[in-house]
């Protein structure tokens, strides 16, 4: 599960090609993966004919957004918006980008409220389990992100950066 982090710019999506998983045992599908967009008539001939997805193509289209997203763990886009000081829900949401540089700065200069370890990270005796863990490290690497994103839309002319 991710949270998505975008903004209130006008996005005209970008058209991907890829190849169908319905052709990966056929050497169509590494031949595109390797080299590039392979041809249509070998596709079609690589495709299972009643593949719901491609239609017996062997060519999945889907749009992809043109704009810089952020993308992060519900865990760490909860940590984030913690660290700015954004009291709104995780999942989803709106804040300007005077707003956003506001949280940035607070991020960078406050002490990073660390969610505790997971009780069962802690159990002696039992399997070594190994998760991911939330450090004041790693929360300053996604405030770098964030910013990163946050510079790339904002000189774009975003007013706003959503997230869900
Ligand atoms: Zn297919």
């Amino acid at each position: 599960m991710s949270v998505t982090f975008s903004s209130d710019l006008p996005d005209q999506g970008l058209p991907v090609m890829e190849p169908c998983l319905c052709t990966q045992m056929d050497e169509s599908f590494s031949q595109w993966v390797q080299y590039g967009p392979g041809e249509p008539s070998v596709m079609r001939a690589a495709a299972a004919q009643g593949c719901y997805t491609c239609k017996g193509t062997g060519i999945e289209g889907y749009e992809r957004s043109a704009l810089p997203e952020l993308n992060l763990a519900n865990a760490n886009a909860e940590a984030l918006l913690n660290a700015m000081g954004i009291k709104q829900d995780y999942y989803h949401g709106e804040m300007s980008v005077a707003e956003a540089r506001r949280g940035v700065v607070r991020a960078r200069n406050t002490r990073i409220p660390v969610p505790p370890k997971p009780a069962w990270s802690q159990v002696f005796g039992g399997p070594r389990l190994i998760g991911g863990e939330i450090t004041e490290e790693s929360i300053l690497e996604r405030v770098n992100r964030f910013e990163n994103f946050l510079n790339a839309v904002s000189e774009l002319g975003a007013k706003k950066i959503t997230w869900y």
